[in-house]
């Protein structure tokens, strides 16, 4: 029997999966479609960290779907919400229906003499494997591992009598009232999930190698209430979403131009926020510049009043072993405790870990680059969502979905079956897929795509100018190869001139 056949398989059905699965369904409506899950759940990212206080670290008026309002007044929303949030888009808009969960793509085999792609899918319910075929790849799968997170060697671990638990696998029968707690890292993660065990454990001591920017933020925002009450949602939303836009990139572009300003700007927030005398040079001068890494963002400064309370101590050192009581550090210092959250990072990987073939060719994706950062140089009719690192991800995976179905409504006009980024004779010379100088970012680059220096092979940090982009673009590009299956009609409308048969760069 002929396995399954759909035009657009979709991988994930997290933000960016749903969000394309909708996208799809708006602007290329005869398009059969699929989205294979691996877990048994929607919602991705939002799904699987259960962490206490689990939170966006940026607004949902930039992380919401542009179109599905993000209603009510609070900016910063907890996990269970947004998970919520996805569930419902999905059902609203009937792709929930076509989620196959327990679903995870493998491997995939693209046949320029088919023009398809023909997968390996394992069950995760049943154990069987499955193929499928489709004509358009579209992975959603996100950055990082689910099934593992970063944890770097601690010597003497095994001695530790304590509880240890890593966030990404945090459930919620792991009790921590009363609890001494240390905390290890200064990302997003541990900012987020220190008020939050504060509020019941018995102490809370945030152990970090070296600091990181933290900024406060209101919860609620300031112009979503203002205009909440008064604008219909129609125009309170697109409003706060752009607000908000121009302000994440004016912050952002403000840290690259003035590094030195900013980090003043910083320190004097912080300084507002914490005691008098408190010790910002050790715990809260990191040693990058602003935007080098991702800033961590506290809603109403939760975490700094967490320290000003005396429930949480901020120790910056580094470990030079566990004991069966605790860690002792390199400066001689010793931390009691009865339990160790490791929030040391993800285990970033490109495409959900699936092996790509290109007619007989392992692609070997260090190797490729990235076309406006969704596509694959050599690798047709696939694409991928990736969000922005400066803002949030929707923004840029959003866009994605809608350059894709602008693609592939391009392929329909003109019967092309395949498209390929092709650098052609251009030399470009590769750089980081991701602009950020963190250690989990660097660890994994040589595994993902690089990007050139300037369009179309790299897509810059700004979501006003990629907009912008989108709309001038018709949907071809000299970059993009446009062919059609040999025997394929090119039917062209009548007032352009004949396509070569084959191979058209741009119509
Ligand atoms: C704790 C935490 C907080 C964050 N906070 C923010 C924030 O506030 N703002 C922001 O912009 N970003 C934030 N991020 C980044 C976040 O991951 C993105 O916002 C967004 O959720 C990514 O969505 P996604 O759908 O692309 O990927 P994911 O949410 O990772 O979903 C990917 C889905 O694909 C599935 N999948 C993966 N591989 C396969 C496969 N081979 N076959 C089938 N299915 C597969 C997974 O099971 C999953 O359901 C945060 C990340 C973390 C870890």
């Amino acid at each position: 029997m002929a396995p399954e056949h759909v035009d657009v398989l979709i991988v994930g059905a997290g933000i960016s999966g749903v969000g394309a699965a909708c996208r799809l369904q708006e602007r290329c409506p005869g398009k059969s479609f699929a989205i294979l899950e691996a877990r048994g759940a929607i919602g991705g990212t939002w799904d699987l960290f259960r962490f206490p206080g689990i939170r966006s670290d940026s607004d949902m008026f930039t992380l919401s779907y542009p179109f599905r309002p993000w209603t009510g007044a609070q900016a910063i929303a907890d996990g269970w919400s947004i998970r919520s949030y996805i569930e419902e888009t999905a059902r609203a808009h009937g792709v929930d229906e076509r989620i196959r969960f327990h679903h995870r793509l493998v491997a995939a085999q693209w046949s320029s003499e088919e023009s398809r792609w023909r997968v390996e899918v394992e069950r995760g319910d049943t154990g069987e494997t499955l193929e499928m075929t489709c004509g358009f790849l579209f992975s959603c799968t996100g950055y990082y591992r689910y099934d593992q997170g970063y944890t770097p060697e601690f010597d003497g671990l095994e001695r530790f009598g304590g509880e240890v638990v890593h966030p990404q696998f945090w459930t919620d029968d792991i009790g921590y009232g009363g609890k001494r707690i240390v905390v290890i890292g200064s990302g997003a993660t541990a900012v987020t999930l220190i008020p939050a065990l504060a509020l019941r454990a018995a102490h809370v001591t945030m152990l970090q190698r070296s600091p990181s920017y933290i900024i406060s933020l209101p919860a609620v925002d300031p112009l979503a209430r203002l205009v909440g009450g008064v604008l219909p949602t129609r125009l309170a939303y697109p409003l706060v979403r752009w607000k908000n836009v121009l302000l994440a990139l004016t912050v952002y572009g403000f840290s690259r131009r003035r590094p030195a300003q900013m980090r003043m700007l910083i320190r004097k927030l912080i300084e507002r926020r914490l005691p008098a005398g408190y010790d910002i040079d050790t715990h809260f001068k990191p040693s990058y510049e602003p935007w080098d890494q991702r800033m961590c963002i506290v809603p109403d400064g939760d975490f700094f009043d967490a320290i000003s309370a005396g429930r949480v101590s901020v120790v910056t050192d580094r470990i030079a072993t566990f004991t069966e009581t605790g860690i002792e550090l390199e400066s001689g210092a010793t931390l009691d405790a009865d339990m160790v959250v490791t929030a040391t990072g993800l285990e970033l990987v490109p495409l959900g870990g699936v092996g790509l073939n290109v007619d007989g060719g392992d692609v070997d994706l260090g190797e490729t680059l990235a076309y406006r950062g969704m596509m694959l140089s050599g690798v047709p009719n696939m694409a991928f969502s990736f969000g922005y690192a400066n803002q949030s991800w929707t923004l840029g995976s959003d866009l994605t979905a809608r350059e894709v179905c602008r693609i592939l409504g391009h392929m329909d006009r003109y019967r092309y079956t395949q498209c390929t980024p092709r650098t052609g004779d251009a030399t470009v010379t590769p750089v980081q897929f991701v602009d950020l100088s963190s250690g989990y970012v660097r660890r994994a680059m040589d595994r993902f795509p690089k990007q050139g220096a300037q369009d179309p092979w790299r897509r810059v940090q700004s979501y006003t100018q990629n907009v912008r982009a989108l709309r001038r673009h018709p949907g071809d590009d000299p970059e993009l190869e446009f062919t059609r299956a040999a025997g394929a009609p090119a039917a062209r409308p009548s007032y352009l001139s004949a396509a070569p048969a084959s191979t058209s760069p741009a119509p």
